[in-house]
Parts: C-alpha cells; sequence; structure tokens
C-alpha cells in the first residue's frame, strides 16, 4: 500500500481537508515539492476527467515515483445544459457585470441567479463534480468521481465554504452548502465522496 500521497495544489484548505480524510487510514498527504514554481497545466479540457488526468500526469512526471493526485471540480446545473461545469471557476469573467462584484465567487453566482431568473423551483437542479486523478510517472492509474445532487436558491444563503456553496441547496440534510460545518463538508460533499473512493483504492492496492 502506498504511504504518501502528493497533491497538485498548492491550496492549503485543500490539502488539509485530504490530510484530515487521509490520517485514519495511515496516508500521509503532502503539496508537490514547489509545486507554485512548476509550469501551470491548462486546464482546456472538456471533461473534469479530462482536467484532472491532464494535471496528474503532467505533475508526476516533475517528482518521479511518486503517486500524485490532481482534481477538477465544478457544478452542474440541469436548467443551463450542465453549464457552468468545466468552466465553474471563471463563469463570469467575460460579463460586463462582473467589474460591479467583489469577488470571482460573486459574480459567477451573480451570473448563475442572472440565467435562472426564470426557472421554476423545481427545475432548478444541479449537481457538484469532482473528478480525481491518480498518476505515477506520467501515467493515470485511475479516477474517481464524487457528486453532491441539489437544487439552486434565488438567494445565497449561509456564510462558510467559497464559490457557488451559498446557493446550493442540499435537501438531504435541509441546508446550503455554505451552512455546512468543515465536518459536514467534508461528510456530504463531491470531494469528500471523490476522496473517500481514492482512499479505498490506495487501501486496497
Ligand atoms: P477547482 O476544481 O478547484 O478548480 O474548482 C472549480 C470551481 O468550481 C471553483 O472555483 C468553484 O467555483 C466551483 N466549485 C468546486 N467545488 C466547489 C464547492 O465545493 N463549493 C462551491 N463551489 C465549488
Amino acid at each position: 500500500m502506498q504511504r504518501r500521497v502528493l497533491v497538485a495544489t498548492s491550496n492549503a484548505g485543500k490539502l488539509r481537508d485530504f490530510g484530515g480524510a487521509a490520517a485514519p487510514y495511515g496516508i500521509t498527504i503532502a503539496s508537490i515539492p514547489n509545486f507554485s514554481s512548476l509550469p501551470q497545466v491548462v486546464e482546456d479540457g472538456s471533461t473534469f476527467e479530462e482536467n484532472a488526468c491532464k494535471k496528474a500526469k503532467a505533475y508526476s512526471l516533475a517528482v518521479p515515483g511518486e503517486l500524485v493526485l490532481a482534481d477538477d471540480s465544478g457544478l452542474e446545473i440541469d436548467a443551463l445544459g450542465g453549464a457552468p461545469g468545466v468552466h465553474s471557476a471563471r463563469y463570469a469573467a467575460d460579463e460586463p457585470h462582473a467589474a460591479e462584484c467583489n469577488t470571482e465567487d460573486e459574480a459567477n453566482n451573480a451570473r448563475v441567479l442572472r440565467e435562472l431568473a426564470s426557472v421554476a423551483a423545481e427545475k432548478r437542479t444541479a449537481r457538484f463534480v469532482c473528478v480525481l486523478a491518480v498518476a505515477r510517472g506520467g501515467e493515470t492509474l485511475q479516477t474517481f468521481r464524487g457528486t453532491a445532487e441539489g437544487v439552486l436558491l434565488d438567494v445565497p444563503r449561509g456564510e462558510n465554504g467559497f464559490g457557488y456553496d451559498p446557493l446550493f441547496y442540499f435537501p438531504q440534510i435541509g441546508k446550503t452548502f455554505a451552512e455546512l460545518s468543515a465536518e459536514e463538508k467534508a461528510r456530504y460533499s463531491h470531494r469528500g465522496a471523490a476522496f473517500r473512493a481514492f482512499l479505498e483504492w490506495c487501501r486496497t492496492t
């Protein structure tokens, strides 16, 4: 069993969350050394899988012999044909309204609310998707997909989390993702589900 996994991120929050979930499995999580100085991989794939694999393969070449994990995630809204999908992070980037918003997250949420303005409550279904890819020496070994099904509200709720969390109502526990504690988010989120599948794979590989 592999004891150490290097994650292709410099995001301290992601490392902490992954590290906490991996510890009971006896697996250590660390960032790829000098990650921010490596050439950045362009996430131009048309699926979460493509982007996660592209990143895992490319970054694993920088650390020969190590198991490297990369992720891609986003929100799929049924009434918008699956948008923003792989474009979730910069959905409002080219919008004239974006300049009036304080943050990119706020602009993205404003665009989603505008596009859903005439969509009835029962048609506002959506899911968060997270795909993790694990690679070694430039080869993808496996991918893991986690999802969380919800409904988009027309007014944001909650102060926690990031991104589209304040609009994403999760009926299973009657809260938006921005109303969840860190522990609840790990338990119910798409990222938590994908990561648990990865940890099971580690245990049996
Ligand atoms: P990335 O995979 O970390 O690049 O995330 C892509 C984008 O998807 C983020 O910038 C958010 O807009 C959105 N996203 C992914 N996961 C979440 C989540 O758990 N909550 C809210 N937004 C998310």
